[in-house]
């Protein structure tokens, strides 16, 4: 940690001034008695206001001193003297200052990056002693006995990352280094607080601005692709979560003068639009036919059409606004992949490729018509082809716009950098890192992948145009101890040495008891872009205290494991069909499947001990155990969700479910009180919306009331429908009647979904509501004579009535809105024939909507109580 009492000159990438003597100045707090006041305006703004409060309770936490907050009246006609004052925001008295020449405001350099996007932004401030500061710009200044904090604001809502919060920056500024503050994770667990009996002002002559234009970590937390799920928050819990990710975000100073939020693909809505009057916008595939490859969403574009690109021109002029200025020219999530000649002409000869480029398009044609799912590879780079596409975007758009700014994609094969085509720095492009080509995924990132990502960059900044960096990586890795800091800080560091303007990382996944390092080294880079990362881990390390050393052991060996699997994965997958490994390794939101390929029980037993070290050496200090144990809590559940992992890849085989379901209990009842204890040790909710990819918790719910749990056939079923409702009567269940009424089915989706339900429609033109009986065999083994024996259904929807060789031996009335997807219980027991085949038959009654029995059955011994 920065100490306190030590004199800070910071040469910025910008050239300003910024000089920090933390050693001297006036008495803020001393024992226990306030010695300064807080000065804001007479009518504060919402960022004035709020940096304030961040102040008073900052400097109360160090050393426990609550300074009190004195508004101006506007009436005051001298600067306030005989006492000392904290100045925050564009009080009466900086301005006075700033009259009388007691503080300059500096002249900013030029930034011909920065300055090439941002004169035409909205909220230009025109007058007033901050006329020419940047957004997000700010001061701080000592003079005599009065501290300056301000800078330039918006008047919104000072945590959201739009809103110019320069006044607070300055405060945050102030706290970091005057008090030696550290914001390492949410909440007052992750907050560095060293305390002090005396606070002092510190000499200050700083004019700065953020280094980046623009930085963002996708806040997970209460995303709508997330907040749907139960993670298993309560309501107040949740809450507490995402109030303590948003100070903590804006803490670290997290903040976007430019929008580089277009949602990416632009044109996945073209095909439905103008599929069928303009084919010419769209990829002519190596068939002649232009038409989407996967679905109309991700179809590729035809770039070099004239027609296509007035298209793109003629959106944007209905749409384009003062917070979305720019052109997306954002392919959509796919490769480029057309062929005609508009196009072709428009490429040039990549030296990579593997074939000769003058028959690039035979072998091209070969590879689609044989299926290979990577044929478009024999293309070659399309850098320039998209190159030139965004400088004719730009051309037309100029008509328009003098200045228009065209935000683009280095993605995919077009990810290398243009060799011909000449740019300029109103083509914004966002920067994809990935693992080593052609695996094109967010994890391993090994050494070769950042060569490559190193070479690209640099091409890229050569071309003139604007870069920004779009990671993928802190995605990956579930809530494993996935942890490569430094390369994290390698990916970004290489970037802001060679032209970063901004950042947009997907996402902060917030898994913050296991992946820590990760997480804070890529946000504290956000404002000290040229720090080493040792010095940033240093910062993480010593909110351990005296166990620092010993947390330090534990991620580094964790960091060294995740770097020698990820090879060996690089490796496996240039091998032999790995079924596991390619199919789900690499795809972020399945990693937790694979965890055990992974993390091993091996593992996990040395990082227990190096926690075991670490608790031993903070014995004594409550703050350090706690941190610890927050630790524990990560790694507890990390083993946990590995160990479910190993069962599940062999549940097929094993159909072990009995395990299945007591590993997924284990892990929802470790979290209920890990989110007692550490609110932000795990993201439950990602968490949960990856895992509930493949696990049915609600059914491992109710199996961990039962075991020996044994698997109906899933397919192998017949149904017979019943629109005038007679089976009950006729007595279906024991004398089905003729063979030919008994249609195949599956039980793994409503009938709708299923050829008997589509045919159904077709005969009707509607889809069947009704009654319906399903119809199976199975074997009950000689060894369960004596178990207390029930059905469980995973669901049905949405009554249902069992009957059991002939016998009714349940019914489940749909009752309330959830029960057509929870599972039940059914007793059977006493119907059941052992050693030999018992036949099941279920009336299902389906009111509207989906129906059937759309999940699986088991047979299963529930626990007595
Ligand atoms: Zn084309």
């Amino acid at each position: 940690m920065q100490a306190n009492g030590t004199r800070v000159v910071t040469p910025s990438a910008e050239a300003q001034v910024t000089v920090a003597d933390t050693t001297s100045g006036f008495g803020v707090a001393q024992g226990n008695r306030a010695e300064a006041t807080i000065l804001l305006p007479a009518r504060p703004g919402p960022v004035e206001q709020y940096a304030a409060q961040e102040i008073v309770e900052h400097i109360e936490k160090v050393s426990g001193v609550r300074l009190s907050i004195k508004n101006e009246t506007g009436n005051e006609t001298t600067a306030p003297g005989e006492q000392r004052f904290i100045s925050v925001g564009l009080t009466r008295a900086f301005q006075r200052a700033m009259e009388q020449g007691a503080i300059r405001a500096r002249k900013w350099p030029a930034n011909p990056r920065f300055d090439a996007l941002t004169s035409t932004l909205r909220n230009a401030v025109k007058e007033g002693p901050l006329a020419q500061f940047p957004a997000n710009g700010y001061l701080v200044r000592t003079v005599g006995d009065t501290l300056f904090l301000v800078g330039r604001d918006d008047n919104g809502n000072p945590l959201q990352d739009t809103v110019s919060a320069g006044t607070l920056f300055a405060a945050y500024e102030w706290i970091e280094k005057q008090l030696g503050v550290r914001w390492v994770w949410p909440g007052e667990l992750g907050t560095h607080v060293p305390r002090a009996s005396r606070v002092i002002s510190g000499r200050w002559d700083v004019q700065s601005r953020p280094p980046l234009l623009s930085t963002q970590m996708t806040l997970t937390i209460g995303r709508t692709l997330f907040s749907s799920i139960e993670g298993g928050y309560t309501p107040e819990q949740r809450k507490l979560v995402e109030q303590n990710e948003a100070a903590w975000y804006r803490r670290n100073r997290f903040a976007r003068a430019i929008n580089l939020n277009y949602g990416g693909h632009a044109f996945e809505d073209y095909w439905d639009r103008f599929g069928a009057t303009h084919p010419e916008y769209f990829n002519l595939l190596p068939d002649g036919k232009r038409r989407p490859s996967i679905n109309s969403r991700v179809i590729g574009m035809s770039v070099a059409n004239p027609g296509f690109q007035k298209q793109v021109i003629e959106d944007w002029k209905k749409e384009r606004s003062a917070e979305r200025p720019w052109i997306n020219a954002v392919e959509n999530d796919t490769s480029g992949l057309c062929v005609c000649a508009e196009c072709i002409a428009w490429d040039v000869p990549d030296p990579e490729l593997e074939v000769p480029w003058e028959h690039r398009l035979e072998y091209a044609r070969r590879a689609f018509e044989a299926n290979e799912r990577l044929w478009h590879r024999y293309l070659g780079s399309l850098s320039d082809r998209y190159a030139r596409y965004m400088l004719a975007i730009q051309h037309l758009a100029r008509e328009t716009d003098p200045q228009a700014t065209v935000l683009g994609y280095g993605y995919l094969n077009y990810r290398k950098p243009p060799l011909a085509t000449k740019l300029n720095s109103n083509i914004v492009v966002g920067i994809i890192p990935e693992a080593p080509a052609p695996l094109s995924y967010l994890w391993p990132l090994n050494k070769k992948a950042s060569q490559d990502f190193e070479n690209e960059w640099k091409g890229w900044d050569k071309s003139g145009v604007s870069l920004y960096l779009r990671p993928n990586y802190l995605l990956s890795g579930h809530e494993q101890p996935l942890v490569f800091p430094h390369q994290v800080a390698k990916y970004f560091q290489t970037a802001y040495k060679h032209g970063l303007i901004a950042t947009n990382y997907d996402s902060l996944t917030s898994m913050w008891s296991t992946q820590g390092p990760n997480l804070y080294v890529a946000a504290r880079l956000h404002w000290r872009p040229d720090w080493p990362v040792e010095k940033i881990l240093d910062e993480y390390y010593s909110l351990f205290g005296p166990a620092a050393r010993e947390v330090r052991n534990y991620f580094e060996f964790w960091e060294n494991h995740s770097e020698k699997r990820g090879e060996e994965v690089v490796e496996q997958l240039a091998g032999p069909y790995l079924p596991h490994t390619r199919d789900l390794v690499l795809k972020w939101g399945h990693f937790y499947r694979v965890a055990s390929l992974i993390f091993t029980p091996t593992e996990f037993a040395t990082a227990e001990r190096h926690l075991t070290a670490a608790k031993a050496a903070a014995r004594g200090d409550e703050a350090a155990l706690r941190r610890v144990a927050f630790l524990e809590a990560g790694l507890k559940d990390a083993q946990l969700v590995a160990r479910a992992s190993a069962i599940e890849m062999k549940l097929e085989q094993s159909g072990d479910t009995d395990s299945m379901s007591r590993i997924v209990t284990a892990i929802d009842d470790h979290r209920k009180e890990v989110v007692k204890a550490f609110p932000h040790a795990l993201n439950l909710d990602v968490a949960a919306f990856n895992e509930n990819k493949s696990w049915d918790r609600s059914i491992y719910r109710a199996m961990s009331q039962a075991h020996g749990a044994q698997k109906l056939p899933v397919e192998g079923w017949t149904l017979r429908w019943d629109p005038e409702q007679r089976g009950a009567q006729d007595q279906w269940y024991r004398q089905p009647g003729n063979a030919a009424d008994w249609h195949a089915i599956e039980i793994a989706k409503p009938w709708e979904k299923q050829e008997i339900g589509r045919k159904w429609k077709a005969e009707h033109q509607t889809d069947y509501d009704g009654w319906a009986w399903y119809r199976v065999k199975f074997k009950v083994d000689e060894k369960r004579r004596g178990q207390q024996l029930s059905l469980l259904f995973g669901a049905v929807d949405e009554s249902a009535t069992v009957y059991v060789n002939g016998r009714e031996v349940g019914v489940r009335k749909f009752a309330t809105s959830n029960d057509w997807r929870t599972p039940f219980f059914i007793e059977v027991n006493d119907a059941l024939k052992f050693g030999q085949e018992n036949e099941l038959v279920v009336r299902v009654e389906d009111k509207s909507g989906d129906g059937g029995i759309w999940k699986p059955v088991w047979l299963i011994e529930r626990r007595a109580g």
